[in-house]
């Protein structure tokens, strides 16, 4: 690596400023956006979701529920073997910084258990309430938090136009945008997605998973430009029941 460097170093030292001019004539670099759904699986929406994104091969990021996965295993097995990142959305969807340190750990330990190797490094906090323990317990686990820079909320705006134009006018290069497979009908957030695709592409955006989504936590391949190469997951080990507080609040 070092010696790559320093190689290119004296390359440019070398070339001079010629080198220097003909580089910065050189196209600039892709933007790059990351999709994100949360409050998945769901068996309502994400089939017509993922038909969308598979026709325009668009790899997206899923924040999943845990209980959700535990009663749909083979939903969230299809997410990934699409290509898609699975991020940790807590088991039952509480307000994380209500619980003690170890009731988080359940929360997050438990659904990284039951999505098993095809579960990315990356947690997405319930209403993106955190703090300081919510995000010292997930790094006690690998998981790296990620929240988002772009909320068209789309719970309260079921209106594809909307949700398109709030997303393409505040998008930016490395924009996460916060939206829902879960929680509700999702035919604005589908058809929004649909518009979004061609209409960012076109002003220079590549779609990629959240980098540290795809990075598995225990040595599983989930290489998101090779989903057809991907074997599926071994069946997770039975998950206790979670102690969390009953009511999944959406
Ligand atoms: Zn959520």
């Amino acid at each position: 690596m070092v010696s790559a460097v320093l190689a290119a170093a004296v390359a440019f030292a070398v070339a001079g400023p010629a080198h220097a001019d003909k580089k910065s004539r050189q196209k600039a670099p892709t933007k790059i956006v990351y999709l994100t759904f949360d409050d998945g699986p769901n068996p309502s929406n994400d089939p017509r979701l993922l038909k969308v994104l598979a026709r325009e091969h668009v790899p997206a990021t899923f924040f999943v529920l845990g209980s959700l996965v535990a009663a749909d295993r083979q939903r969230a097995t299809e997410l990934w073997l699409a290509g898609h990142a699975l991020g940790n959305h807590t088991w039952a969807h509480p307000d994380l910084t209500f619980l003690s340190p170890q009731a988080i750990h359940h929360q997050f330990a438990a659904t990284q258990r039951v999505i098993g190797p095809g579960a990315g490094a990356c947690m997405r906090p319930p209403y993106g309430a955190t703090n300081s323990t919510v995000v010292g317990v997930a790094g006690g686990l690998g998981l790296k938090q990620i929240l988002w820079t772009v909320d068209p909320q789309d719970f309260s705006h079921q209106d594809a136009t909307y949700l398109t134009n709030h997303i393409s006018s505040r998008v930016h290069h490395k924009a996460i945008v916060l939206l829902h497979d879960g929680g509700g009908p999702r035919g604005a957030t589908t058809s929004a997605v649909k518009r979004l695709i061609p209409l960012l592409r076109a002003r220079g955006y590549e779609f990629r998973t959240v980098p540290a989504c795809r990075v598995p936590l225990k040595g599983a391949v989930t290489d998101a430009a090779k989903p057809k190469q991907r074997k599926p997951p071994e069946p997770p080990e039975p998950v206790p029941t979670p102690t969390a507080p009953a009511g999944m609040a959406l």
